[in-house]
């Protein structure tokens, strides 16, 4: 492969520019043509400025990783909400994703901790629960008065995650109940607005 840095004197094709495109365009959301965009404006900004932006994108993905108690990234080894002596440690929001556990803090209205499973389950992709962290789920659950709020996407594979935590807590103390109708079926969690995401969570029900 040829250096980045050394240049050739009679270049065949732009090799490193469509490389930079092509690698833009892998991120959700971004297009071919925002992915272009994006190519040209960073290659008109100084070098300086470029290499610490694509340092930090190095350094954060290196540094964070999934909290130890809760599965939320964290650059230590339990998130700020863990550790939170003000967050009720007993009320447990599921949720699929980091990303969601973002969208309900910016609620700023939950007082409970997440828990986050990594993914749902889908046979089909064989991701069975040995692929998410249900079993750490289910040993913070042990106490007597703890309460899940399943908060998982209303999708196939969503319900049949919330159906495998029910099952497996027949029997417990344990409270399940999930978010209100209200938040239109199938939609992503991680984008319903701050309103719908709140007034969802405060009119929770029971888990049938
Ligand atoms: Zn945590």
């Amino acid at each position: 492969m040829q250096e980045p840095s050394a240049r050739p004197a009679h270049p065949e094709r732009e090799a490193l520019l469509e490389q930079l495109i092509d690698r833009l365009a892998t991120l959700p959301s971004i297009g071919r043509k925002s992915a272009q965009r994006l190519a040209y404006h960073l290659l008109s900004r100084p070098l300086e400025e470029v290499s610490d932006f694509a340092a930090t994108v190095s350094e954060a993905r290196r540094r964070i990783h999934p909290c130890s108690v809760c599965g939320n990234h964290t650059e230590f080894d339990i998130c700020r909400i863990c550790l939170n002596p003000r967050r009720q440690q007993n009320l447990i929001c599921v949720v699929e994703k980091p990303a969601e556990v973002a969208a309900f803090e910016k609620t700023g209205s939950f007082q409970g901790v997440y828990h986050v499973l990594g993914g749902c389950l889908s046979p089909l992709d064989g991701i069975g629960p040995g692929e998410l962290r249900l079993e750490s789920l289910f040993r913070r659950v042990t106490a007597d008065g703890v309460e899940i709020i399943i908060a998982l996407n209303t999708n196939a594979e969503g319900e049949a995650t919330a159906t495998y935590i029910s099952q497996r807590l027949v029997g417990s103390k344990v409270r399940i109940t999930r978010l209100a109708r209200g938040i239109p079926v199938g939609s992503d969690l991680e984008y319903v607005d701050e309103l719908t995401m709140l007034r969802a969570l405060e009119s929770r029900v029971e888990f049938q």
